[in-house]
């Protein structure tokens, strides 16, 4: 059975990173986050797109994902390990310049012990209660991290995505108590605290989603296509079911089509009575359920049988089908299927 076809457009991706640096000062450097395989569009090439525009310090979460982007990358840029320096990465961590943002006294002691000469950075929880040193540990371990010139001081907002929200000015203040006095570069903002202007921006910015299209920002250019070929289509007369559970019980004559893709390649079940495909500028609602490996959709509207139905297009964005889900743009992206052809475009 034929994949989903997913186009993938490196410029629009290098684009959104020139943006999202635009907005901060050239004392500020843009870095990039490219967890999670680059938020499931492939960690190496968007990784290497994003060097060759300029990009110099990359993020991901867990040491295996740096081993991969060193690999993918070679040396000459600083590749940071949110998760910081775990029981059994030493080796990876020494083997390939990896620098770990420490979060706890214990991983401090862990590497300043295994690795006393590598570089490592600091993440301090300003409030998120997520990951990083709370100030009575940074407190007692401050002066000896501080000793040993950490590459950079960060910490996460949990509300940045909410402009309004009071949490961000509170996240922020803390960072600043906390990183008084701190001759080390600081970073406090992903993709929602850069767009919150420049009291946010410190000495690094650490974009993920915005590169990637997604919401908190809105101006991104569109990276993620994602088309479908139609398996088959056929006609359903009125009092017909469609679908598992029937579900679906057709109002009148309708044509369905029933495409290649389903919740097994990250089209989650619960997008499917909101969902829209499209052909061209048509929209075709998805009906019945979403199965494991299809979904009927209704064309009663469209005057020919289209090859393939576009659900991620310039009609319906990750954020317009997140929409449909119940959830993130970042579930969506991080959900694509391995299954789909994928195309780098630019
Ligand atoms: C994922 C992550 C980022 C990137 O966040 P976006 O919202 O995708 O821009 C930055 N910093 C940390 C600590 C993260 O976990």
């Amino acid at each position: 059975m034929a994949t989903g076809h997913l186009t993938i457009s490196l410029d629009a991706l290098v684009e959104n990173w020139r943006s999202l640096d635009a907005l901060s000062g050239s004392g500020t450097q843009t870095a990039a986050v490219i967890k999670a395989n680059g938020y499931g569009l492939g960690a190496a090439r968007v990784a290497r797109a994003l060097a060759k525009a300029g990009a110099r310090t990359f993020f991901v979460a867990m040491a295996e994902e740096g081993a991969e982007v060193r690999g993918a990358l070679g040396e000459g840029v600083t590749i940071n390990i949110f998760g910081g320096h775990m029981r059994g990465d030493t080796d990876m961590i020494n083997d390939l310049s990896l620098t770990p943002m420490i979060n706890s006294i214990n991983q401090l002691t862990r590497h300043l012990e295994a690795l006393p000469d590598a570089p490592f950075g600091i993440q301090l929880d300003t409030g998120m209660n997520r990951l990083g040193l709370e100030a009575g540990e940074w407190a007692a371990v401050r002066d000896i991290a501080l000793s040993q010139n950490p590459t950079l001081v960060m910490s996460h907002l949990a509300c940045a995505d909410e402009p309004d929200h009071p949490m961000n000015a509170f996240q922020c203040d803390n960072f600043l108590e906390m990183t008084a006095g701190v001759q080390a570069p600081l970073s406090l903002s992903a993709t929602g605290g850069t767009l919150l202007g420049p009291k946010y921006h410190f000495d690094m910015t650490r974009p993920g989603i915005g590169l990637y299209g997604g919401m908190p920002f809105a101006d991104a250019a569109p990276v993620v296509a994602l088309s479908l070929p139609v398996v088959q289509v056929r006609d359903v007369v009125e009092g017909e079911a469609v679908g598992y559970g029937n579900s679906y019980i057709a109002p009148s004559n309708r044509r369905i089509a029933t495409v290649s893709g389903g919740y097994a390649d990250g089209l989650i079940r619960a997008m499917g009575p909101k969902a829209l495909m499209y052909h061209e500028d048509t929209a075709c609602p998805v009906v019945g359920r979403v199965s494991m490996d299809l979904i009927t959709v209704d064309i009663t509207d469209l005057r020919d049988t289209p090859a393939t139905l576009d659900v991620l297009c310039a009609h319906q964005g990750v954020d317009d089908l997140a929409e449909a889900a119940g959830t993130i743009g970042y579930e969506i992206l991080t959900s694509l299927g391995a299954r789909y052809a994928r195309r780098y475009a630019g």
